[in-house]
């Protein structure tokens, strides 16, 4: 039987110690610490720590004047661009709830979770701020905050620099109960069903924030002058490559996801990175901006990578400034990992595994030279996280080499599914959270995922994992991208089919994919059809949408 707890990294404590302090006091540390260091650039535009932090403050200042504060919930509904960490950061120091909204939400996705979440103040953008006037009626917001407003702003809207002038700088004096009260309310579950409104507090904040910078830079947590949380490095520099205040990342993740939020609007603060945005993704001028800016770390979900491998320049620019790469959010296949390290030999390569329920994440394999990485395995817990694997129906750990559900237990659980109790039981039992994916464990306590629970398929009773099969075809010559589904078929269940992207140039057939697949699998695995599409669709968090795919299904024969 198996529970595996963290391993501290080399020179740090086994257990760390989370500052009871609210989530706006990220920010407020580093504007502190890191003051004139840029923080955000954006084409010509780039904002310090210090102006961030500022500007925050106002936002802030202004939500209070409009009588929203604690117990509030503002949905920011805006791509990543300059003013996201502003209204972000912002509504946290008011003592108000974020609510992360896609922008390309359709509108009644988008109503059902402005309605879901309760959101008093909605903060738009642009073409997406359409969307929100299309749903005005139905949904409770009675304030709209637009940025870079495409048409004339109605009743109950304002320009976002108009809303922020005149607001004092200084921050709010706000008191704040951070184990009970909610820094975000945040949804998940879209790819596969109903979206859920994951309730996180002001402590899970900081405490996945903190395990992620401590982890990623050798630190401890500690309390500067103000009371505010910053970072102590404490590990090598032999260990590290990248120190506190050096780091440069470009970052693509969506700030609406997990990984966005935490790892670019929270972990990159307390660490001192400086984030480069993007308006638009473009393979071509990501190397050449990254080549440029000497970005220090390469960090995304797997699609980028895949994007970056099939970009002739990513193989040929300077990228020797890279120390880091970090990948999470959805699996990175071997033959990834593989290509990576070749192209970046000396390069520390750490895969991460979470979910929006563990505020980001939980299990990462060590982002430190010492640390020993596996390929195909995510890693092991972080500090103060536990991991077990059980089988459906219990709690009892299963012992190496068992596949059974993931489950987690540490100080970045949600505190539940917005009003849905019995989902909430569902997931958190005796503190356990139980994640829906499956995995398995080797003897020294590396977790690999071997797919999700949703997504498994049934055959004649016996499971069958997609993901087996998707890696195998990736291995096979001419296969670029690659997703099995289901087809469901009365008499046995369901029947594995793929869907691949042939590699430029390459005139492999489907027969000889499926014949290659079948003959390295037992039985009730084979694959029975297989077609050939242009992409395998992927969210913008960079998980592929299986959904989607399951919908392209052709008519049976
Ligand atoms: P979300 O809550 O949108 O972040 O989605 C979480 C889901 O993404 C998890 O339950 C996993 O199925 C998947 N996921 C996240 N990270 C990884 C990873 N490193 N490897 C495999 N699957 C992952």
């Amino acid at each position: 039987m198996a529970i595996i707890a963290s391993t501290p990294p080399p020179g740090l404590p086994f257990s760390l110690d989370y500052p009871g302090v609210p989530a706006g006091s990220i920010l407020a540390g580093a504007a502190a610490r890191y003051g004139s260091r840029t923080a955000y650039v954006l084409g010509g535009e780039s904002r310090t720590f210090a102006e961030t932090y500022t500007a925050a403050c106002r936002f802030a200042n202004a939500l209070r004047a409009h009588g929203i504060g604690r117990g509030d919930v503002v949905a920011v509904h805006l791509p990543n661009c300059l003013a996201y960490p502003v209204a972000y950061h912002g509504t946290l120091l008011a003592g108000a709830t974020f609510s992360p909204a896609n922008p390309l939400l359709p509108p009644d996705d988008l109503a059902f979770q402005l309605t879901d979440c309760g959101a008093t103040a909605v903060v738009t953008h642009g073409a997406a701020a359409k969307t929100v006037a299309a749903v005005a009626g139905r949904i409770p917001a009675r304030l709209r905050i637009v940025v870079s407003p495409q048409d004339e702003l109605g009743e109950g809207s304002v320009e976002f620099g108009e809303f922020l002038a005149g607001a004092p700088d200084s921050r709010p004096d706000v008191e704040i109960d951070v184990h009970r009260e909610l820094a975000h309310l945040a949804y998940t579950g879209g790819t596969t069903g109903r979206s859920k409104g994951v309730e996180l507090t002001h402590y899970n904040i900081v405490a996945n924030t903190v395990q992620y910078g401590c982890w990623s830079s050798g630190s401890v947590p500690a309390l500067d002058a103000n009371g505010d949380v910053v970072l102590d490095q404490i590990g090598s520099a032999a260990e590290w490559p990248t120190r506190l205040g050096t780091g440069v990342t470009i970052n693509l993740t969506p700030w609406f996801h997990a990984m966005g939020v935490i790892a670019g609007l929270n972990c990159a603060l307390l660490t001192g990175t400086t984030i480069a945005l993007q308006a638009r993704f473009d393979p071509a001028a990501f190397v050449a901006e990254a080549e440029r800016l000497r970005v220090t770390s390469l960090g995304g979900a797997p699609a980028l990578f895949a994007a970056l491998l099939a970009t002739p320049s990513f193989h040929t620019a300077d990228l020797s400034s890279v120390c880091t790469i970090g990948s999470g959010a959805a699996p990175m296949s071997h033959e990834m990992f593989r290509a990576l390290q070749e192209r970046f030999p000396e390069v520390l390569i750490a895969e991460g595994y979470g979910l929006t329920e563990v505020t980001m994440g939980a299990i990462s394999s060590p982002p430190y030279r010492s640390g020993v990485r596996k390929v195909g395995s995510v890693g092991r817990p972080i500090f103060d996280t536990e991991l077990k694997l059980v089988a459906m129906g219990s709690e009892e750990p299963l012992p190496y080499g068992q596949e059974g559900e993931v489950c987690v237990r540490g100080p970045q659980l949600m505190r539940g599914y917005r009003n849905r109790q019995e989902e909430t039981a569902d997931a958190l039992v005796q503190g356990w959270l139980h994640t829906g994916d499956i995995g398995v464990l080797d003897e020294d306590g590396y977790l690999s995922i071997v797919d999700r629970k949703k997504d498994m398929l049934l055959y004649k009773g016996y499971n069958v994992f997609p993901r087996e099969l998707e890696e195998l075809l990736l291995t096979l010559p001419g296969v670029l991208g690659a997703a099995v589904v289901g087809r469901p078929r009365d008499d046995v269940g369901e029947l594995p089919v793929a869907f691949v992207v042939r590699q430029p140039g390459s005139e492999v057939d489907a027969t000889q994919l499926i014949s290659a697949v079948n003959e390295r699998v037992l039985p009730y695995k084979r694959l029975r059809e297989l077609y050939f599409v242009d992409e395998i669709p992927v969210s913008a968090a960079g998980k592929v949408l299986k959904r989607e795919l399951r919908k392209r299904l052709p008519e049976p024969n």
